[in-house]
């Protein structure tokens, strides 16, 4: 598909950030290219658009960006999955590891119907921690996770991995 390659293209690389020895991947760029933007949201609508998808989950922060567009196209709701202490109403909340300490993500109860087909949407996938809790929030309600779809998937974790059996998606690999 031709379109990933101006998808990868608008993704910047910064080193050293938010320190040294990262390769960050920086999507803000990728915002800006209007036409990359587009191919983006294009390719996960057409992928999930006949999948019976009614809820698109997005991960704070960076989810948020893509979460939304394509559950419009898709005719879905939108969830967001947030770091602890944003949501106001009442919320289970699942602990993940991080390289140093832990973190949590948050989610509304009563948000999704038992059932409910639900895509996971990030902009990047290290080594699927973040994923993985993100399933275990809309399992715990009874969802159905059908896929974990992110923009950008880093080859050396192997995310799958860990996302609890649950098929990841990624348009690019960091170039
Ligand atoms: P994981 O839990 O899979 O190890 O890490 C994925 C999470 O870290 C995602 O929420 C993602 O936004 C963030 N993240 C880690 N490294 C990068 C990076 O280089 N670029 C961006 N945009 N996000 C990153």
């Amino acid at each position: 598909d031709p379109r990933l390659e101006a998808i990868s293209a608008a993704i910047r690389v910064v080193p050293d950030f938010p320190k040294k020895g990262i390769m960050f991947q920086d999507i803000t760029t990728l915002l800006l290219d209007h036409k990359a933007f587009k191919h983006t949201i294009d390719i996960f609508v057409d992928r999930y658009r006949d999948m019976q998808i009614s809820v698109v989950a997005g991960v704070e922060a960076r989810g948020f960006l893509f979460g939304p567009s394509i559950a419009l196209a898709i005719g879905a709701k939108f969830i967001p999955l947030r770091k602890p202490g944003k949501l106001p109403g009442k919320v289970i909340s699942e602990s993940y590891e991080l390289e140093y300490g832990h973190d949590r993500l948050e989610m509304h109860v009563g948000t999704v119907e038992p059932r409910e087909r639900v895509i996971i949407i990030d902009d990047l996938v290290a080594t699927g921690g973040t994923l993985s809790a993100a399933i275990s929030l809309l399992e715990s309600q009874g969802a159905e996770v059908v896929e974990c779809a992110c923009v950008i998937g880093l080859p050396e974790v192997k995310g799958q991995h860990k996302l609890k059996g649950k098929p990841l998606y990624v348009l690019v690999e960091p170039s």
